[in-house]
Parts: structure tokens; C-alpha cells; sequence
């Protein structure tokens, strides 16, 4: 069982980093525990508790702990901090992810993995200098 100590960490970047970006912050809990392995994490309507799924996140290599639970406890936070739309926090996680850690990063792989395909192209498309949009 890993501690709540890097999870913790991770999230008081995330309280930070989120506040710096969106003027936005609020008191979130972290609870580590196993449940259906195709769910990375969740909360409860109301509650402010951020459960992450300790059987994935044993398969992830030591050194990329930290971004995978940053990609996961930043998703989680969005809702908490009220955003419900699921593909609204999917594409913000990217947008986050992409400027802290860049890229090339796995915390950037991951998060697009996660992402709206629909998101995915038009990111993709920005890259390639032709914007897409659907306005
Ligand atoms: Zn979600």
C-alpha cells in the first residue's frame, strides 16, 4: 500500500498550481484505495474527497508516479472544484498537464489518452500550425 504522503504532495502542487492559473482553490481529501481497475479515480457529488484507484497505480513505473498522480488527483480536483462536465475536464487537465510538464512528457501521453478524441484532433491540429475549430 503506498503512503498518502506523495499523493498529498502532488495534490498541494495541484491546489497551487490551479489557483495560480484559474484564481480558483478549495480543501480537498485524498483516499487510496482498490476499486474497478478501468477507473483512475473519483468523487462523490458534495463530498470532497478525491479516491484514487491503488491497483492501477501500482502498475506504474516509480518514476512516472508522480505524473500519473498528477494527471489523476488535477482531474478529480476540477470536479471538486465544481466542474462536472466530463470532457470540459478531460481537455483542461491537457491544457495543464501539457504547459507544466511539456510535451514530450508521459503526464502529457497520458492525459491525451484520456481526452475527448474529439479535443484530441483539434489539439493535434493546433500543433500543426492549421487550427480546426467547431465554432
Ligand atoms: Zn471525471
Amino acid at each position: 500500500m503506498p503512503t498518502l504522503e506523495t499523493p498529498y504532495s502532488i495534490l498541494n502542487e495541484i491546489v497551487r498550481d490551479v489557483l495560480a492559473k484559474s484564481g480558483r482553490s478549495t480543501s480537498a481529501e485524498i483516499q487510496l484505495m482498490p476499486f474497478d481497475p478501468r477507473v483512475l479515480g473519483f468523487v462523490k457529488a458534495g463530498q470532497n474527497v478525491i479516491y484514487v484507484n491503488t491497483i492501477p497505480l501500482k502498475s506504474i513505473g516509480s518514476d512516472k508516479v508522480k505524473e500519473y498522480l498528477y494527471v489523476v488527483i488535477l482531474h478529480e480536483y476540477f470536479h471538486v472544484l465544481g466542474i462536472a462536465d466530463e470532457r470540459e475536464v478531460r481537455r483542461m487537465t491537457v491544457e495543464m498537464v501539457s504547459e507544466k510538464f511539456g510535451e514530450d512528457s508521459y503526464a502529457h501521453r497520458l492525459s491525451m489518452s484520456l481526452a475527448d478524441p474529439r479535443d484530441v484532433t483539434l489539439i493535434n491540429s493546433w500543433k500543426h500550425g492549421k487550427p480546426l475549430s467547431y465554432m
